[in-house]
């Protein structure tokens, strides 16, 4: 973090960016280190892929956020961006080699891209960003504390998954001190679904089905044309499905616009899906990972479910033993 923050310092300009299908924690650290930044009076581009979900429209900074490669930003600074692939279309194999990178995540899974690699495990990326702006001296204002708070309120989902501890309750506390409105920010990332994603969840969920102590369901084209519904309406599905009783693993397969199959992956307490989505090419956290693959549905469902079937099997069987 010392070596992350010599770079942010000595720099004018910064290039910013998070990951495709950016969710609350990506959105989150990303704005709060642009507002940070650029109250330092650095210049700072803000960048994403793919367009920021409508829902995370009353955070600050977040109409200034484009979707271009870096140029001649002095530093480069990716946000919850476990490999370089989550950049999408922003990765110029060049570009991130002709300057500093730094990576800040916290994916068990992250590949270590960067000059810099702020890599550390805790339930939010928004939380190692909080750190570092300690360490930088930025006072948090109200934009930035509610960015930040966005960000961990995400990935716990509302300090709801198992890796929360009293860490992170102070350092909500520590956010709402700053100005983050904690009932302010779970109605409007929480409580205020659009119709589409009634709607898909309903389609979905009519279709569930179990193998084991695994439960699963997919969703297809057709299932998203008549809900209207874009790629972030499945977005809790998966979690709401895993918190089944008895069940040990929740999969949703869903057929995203290029024919890929996006893979969405939970496990219950005391298992792992991260190195079954890490094997098939993806990545993420030990009780949230997911991955994306170029077959038919069939064929994609059969894979994963059977390596989650084997990763659980072993995982049982290590766990009896000890
Ligand atoms: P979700 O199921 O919510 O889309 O993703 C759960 C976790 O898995 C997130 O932390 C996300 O970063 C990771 N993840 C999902 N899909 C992919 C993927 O295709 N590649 C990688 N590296 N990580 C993924
Ligand atoms: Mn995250």
């Amino acid at each position: 973090m010392k070596t992350a923050k010599s770079y942010l310092m000595a720099a004018q300009s910064a290039y910013i960016a998070c990951h495709i299908m950016p969710d609350g924690d990506a959105v989150g650290s990303m704005l709060a280190l642009g507002l940070a930044l650029h109250q330092q009076g650095k210049r700072c581009t803000l960048t994403c892929a793919d367009p920021i979900p409508a829902k995370f429209d009353f955070l600050a900074g977040v109409q200034q956020v484009v979707s271009r490669p870096p140029a001649g930003e002095e530093v480069i600074v990716t946000v919850d961006v476990s490999d370089v692939q989550r950049l999408g279309s922003l990765y110029d194999e060049t570009v991130f080699h002709s300057r500093p990178v730094i990576n800040i995540d916290h994916h068990i899974t992250n590949t270590r891209f960067g000059t810099v690699n702020v890599v550390q495990q805790l339930p939010s990326t928004s939380e190692i960003v909080h750190a570092l702006l300690l360490r930088l001296g930025t006072p948090l204002d109200k934009d930035i504390a509610s960015a930040l708070l966005t960000g961990l309120l995400t990935d716990t989902r509302c300090f709801r998954t198992g890796n929360v501890t009293a860490r992170q309750l102070r350092t909500a506390t520590a956010l709402m001190d700053a100005g983050a409105s904690l009932t302010e920010l779970t109605e409007l990332i929480f409580n205020r679904e659009p119709p589409s994603t009634i709607c898909l969840w309903g389609q979905a969920l009519s279709s569930v089905q179990t193998r084991g102590q695994i439960i699963w369901t997919e969703i297809d084209h057709a299932m998203m044309r008549r809900c209207n519904a874009s790629p972030n309406d499945a977005d809790g599905l998966v979690s709401f499905l895993a918190s089944t009783m008895g069940v040990d693993a929740a999969v949703i397969f869903r057929e995203k616009d290029d024919g890929r199959i996006e893979v969405s992956m939970r496990a219950g307490p005391g298992r792992d899906v991260s190195g079954v989505a890490m094997q098939l090419g993806g990545g993420g956290h030990p009780r949230a990972a997911g991955c994306t693959i170029a077959d038919e549905m069939s064929a994609v469902r059969e894979r994963v479910l059977r390596s989650v079937e084997t990763a659980l099997a072993t995982q049982a069987a290590v766990g009896a033993e000890q």
